[in-house]
């Protein structure tokens, strides 16, 4: 009897309560290239554009882009991509950022 009345107890209320659901699993720095596939650099570089023009203000070959399919590109070469075509040159999915981040620890010279 008392086992039972425990059981119930336990059925009454739902035991797990999902408070908060991230959609998007975290993209992650665990992406399993680090390099890009348009211009095949690596992503803690500059895209290969901005390495040859050194003098360029632009910053988009110093920042990555994060796409919600969990791709990540040179802002510069995806921007350039999507001039063409509004897809992940990867995975084809409808592109939309995520993301967009300076690329870290890099000093221009
Ligand atoms: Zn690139
Ligand atoms: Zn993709």
């Amino acid at each position: 009897m008392e086992v039972d009345s425990k059981a119930d107890d336990k059925a009454a209320g739902p035991r797990f309560v999902v408070k908060k659901w991230n959609a998007v699993t975290f993209w992650s720095w665990d992406i399993c290239t680090d390099t890009c596939a348009i211009c095949r650099n690596k992503l803690y570089e500059p895209s290969i554009e901005a390495q040859a023009n050194p003098g360029l203000a632009d910053d988009a070959g110093y920042s990555i882009a994060w796409g919600c399919c969990g791709h990540v590109f040179h802002l510069d070469c995806i921007s350039r991509w999507l001039k063409t075509r509004s897809v992940c040159p990867l995975c084809n999915r409808e592109w939309e950022f995520a993301k967009i981040e300076k690329i870290a620890m890099y000093n221009t010279e």
